[in-house]
């Protein structure tokens, strides 16, 4: 299995995948562009046992969304890396701190009705307008 690796801004925190995600996808959800600050972010979701960090472990910080969900960053360059859902044991690894690129690609668009404004979707993907989608 290929491993994608990623990492934040300050290149601190340094993260391993299998390039292997269950799903991948766009959440236009407002605490997703809140905490990334970007219109939307791209997830790939996959099994927490199957992420581990290579470096840098001691400089992510959790900020706890919920119940049911934890947000990792950076401490030192604010970068967001990914979710952390406790009740189904997945991580979504935000894509943009990839650094090596995925065999496949975002392949849906949930939340839809809480988009930014002035987004514009303009790619074929099915969208739905709360989330997440039904996996499997
Ligand atoms: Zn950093
Ligand atoms: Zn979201």
């Amino acid at each position: 299995m290929t491993m994608l690796k990623g990492s934040c801004l300050c290149r601190k925190v340094q993260i391993e995948v299998p390039d292997d995600f269950e799903y991948m996808g766009n959440c236009h959800c407002s605490e997703c562009r809140k905490f990334t600050g970007a219109d939307y972010s791209s997830v790939g979701g996959l099994s927490s046992d199957k992420f581990r960090f290579t470096a840098g472990e001691e400089f992510v910080a959790v900020y706890r969304k919920s119940e049911d969900t934890e947000l990792a960053f950076c401490q030192c360059c604010g970068s967001s890396l990914f979710s952390r859902k406790l009740k189904t044991h997945k991580h979504n690894i935000r894509l943009g701190i990839l650094d090596s690129p995925p065999t496949h690609a975002p392949s849906f668009h949930i939340f839809v009705a809480s988009k930014a404004p002035w987004n514009d979707i303009a790619d074929g993907l099915p969208q739905f307008a709360q989330g997440p989608v039904k996996q499997k």
